[in-house]
């Protein structure tokens, strides 16, 4: 439609260039294909901003076959003639307001031309139909969906929303959820937030009713379906909890129950550290085809073999963290990755500190002490470590030991205090590392250029350690949780 304009002035001169001006206003313009992200140009969208998904589906788990309806409601951030949702699978139709559209799906984007353009500020609704087979699809080289034996599994970071719903995937666009899922009898279908209820209405599927009432991105919905023993209860504080764990997890079922049933005690405890917890409802899945954990919102999931040398209630401490740290408050790029696992991790170090097996300065001294200068592990930026080193050892404990000594650097008051406000401030949307670096300095009143430079952006490894002193000719004794600890960010470093 602009470039006919454009000609059509260029032809017929000044009365058509006058005319065609308004014209191009009344066409709108194409959303962005991704929402500004420097490591995933194409996640995410431009153009609008969505306040609900209701997904609706139907999964058989013998033949990986998923089907069904996503209702997306939107807002136009500019008059739109045509705009992108981040998807993989074939689509039958699409409605946009009612109307049909005309759409194209290609490399995970999904383009949709409605009939008509739509104006900035006036809510739309967005209706897209498919069906496909999730296992069959890559994105980045990444088969993001598993399909189990007996189901499937949709839990990954920074992308597995596009094998199951079509979103605008990106923290940045945080929105409600309902999911609703309609699997055969006898198998479980788990999601997010509380489950409102389960439905029969024929023989053939029992549908699963999911609900999210606080915002949440799209990466951090989950799926997780097949055979589990399902646990439904109420959490001390009154919200429910809702446990799984796979028929399959053998010898681990023991351990991972008595890790991931103790999620409202250890919710409390970090509590005590960030501050109150930000969602509505509580729970965890264990499951034996993951291979990592994922800190799907209100609602983790764990590979089973997290708990094959007995309870490893460090791993549950990191994904419920994350609920503060990355699910509530989200990177603004993932970039920023750092305010996920470097504070996950140091929440690992905290929870061992409150256990008494050791205190987060001995557990980030005897890293700091065993990983030799030579290592690799040193060159890795926590603060900008690339897409390929995204989730790498170093974002994780490295992006700790930030974290500790900031603490040396402020002192407990200031730094509890700093994680605290930045948990308030940011509830509910995103925020970047220059936004932490910001509030440290503000709330400690000290310019703290020299630890985060130190500890995030400089290769090589510090000459003085995270508790402020140079490397001591003794290493110092390794803390009870460090083999936990390592065992834990070693899965889930290495899984992604
Ligand atoms: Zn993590």
């Amino acid at each position: 439609m602009r470039s006919r304009s454009i000609k059509l002035a260029a032809a017929t001169g000044l009365a058509a260039a006058l005319f065609a001006s308004p014209a191009a206003a009344a066409a709108g313009s194409p959303g962005a294909t991704g929402i500004g992200d420097s490591y995933y140009p194409l996640d995410g969208n431009g153009g609008y901003d969505v306040s609900h998904y209701d997904i609706r589906l139907t999964y058989q788990p013998e033949t990986d076959l998923l089907s069904g309806t996503t209702t997306i409601l939107a807002r136009p951030t500019q008059d739109l003639s045509s705009f992108n949702l981040d998807f993989l699978l074939k689509v039958s139709s699409v409605r946009v307001d009612n109307a049909p559209a005309s759409f194209r799906t290609d490399g995970g984007e999904l383009s949709v031309t409605p009939a008509a353009v739509l104006p900035a500020g006036r809510d739309i609704t967005i209706v897209v139909r498919y069906s496909d087979t999730p296992e069959s699809y890559r994105l980045y080289g990444n088969p993001s969906w598993i399909h189990t034996p007996t189901g499937a599994l949709a839990a990954n970071a920074p992308q597995i929303a596009p094998w199951w719903f079509p979103s605008n995937n990106h923290p940045r666009d945080k929105a409600n959820f309902d999911v609703s899922i309609a699997v055969p009898p006898g198998v479980e279908a788990m999601s997010n937030g509380v489950l409102v209820n389960r439905t029969q209405t024929v023989p053939q599927w029992v549908r699963w009713n999911w609900r999210s009432v606080r915002p949440q991105a799209p990466y951090l919905a989950m799926l997780s379906i097949g055979q589990y023993e399902v646990r439904l209860a109420t959490a001390p504080n009154g919200q429910q909890l809702v446990t799984a764990y796979g028929d399959d997890l053998g010898a681990n079922g023991p351990a991972a129950r008595a890790s991931v049933e103790r999620t409202p005690e250890i919710i409390d405890v970090l509590s005590e550290w960030f501050g109150p917890y930000p969602f509505e409802a509580q729970g965890g899945v264990v499951d034996s085809s993951l291979g990592f954990a994922m800190e799907t919102q209100t609602r983790p999931v764990y590979d089973g073999f997290f708990f094959s040398r007995g309870a490893n209630t460090s791993v549950v401490a990191h994904e419920l963290a994350h609920q503060w740290v990355g699910d509530s408050v989200s990177v603004d790029e993932w970039r920023d990755v750092w305010l996920n696992e470097g504070f996950a991790t140091y929440a690992e170090f905290l929870w061992s500190e409150y256990q008494g097996e050791g205190t987060a300065a001995e557990v980030a001294q005897f890293r700091y002490d065993t990983m030799p200068a030579s290592d690799p592990f040193w060159q890795v930026l926590p603060g900008d470590p690339g897409v390929p080193n995204q989730f790498h050892p170093a974002v994780y404990y490295r992006g700790a030991m930030a974290l500790q000594a900031l603490r040396v650097a402020v002192g407990d008051d200031a730094f509890f205090e700093i994680l605290r406000t930045w948990v308030a401030e940011h509830r509910d949307g995103t925020a970047s590392i220059a936004d932490f670096i910001a509030l440290a300095e503000h709330i400690s009143g000290q310019q703290l250029d020299d630890v985060f430079t130190t500890w995030l952006y400089t290769a090589g490894k510090p000459p003085v350690g995270p508790n402020g002193a140079v490397q001591a000719r003794a290493v110092t004794a390794k803390p009870k949780s460090y083999d936990q600890i390592e065992f834990t960010i070693g899965l889930l470093a290495a899984g992604k």
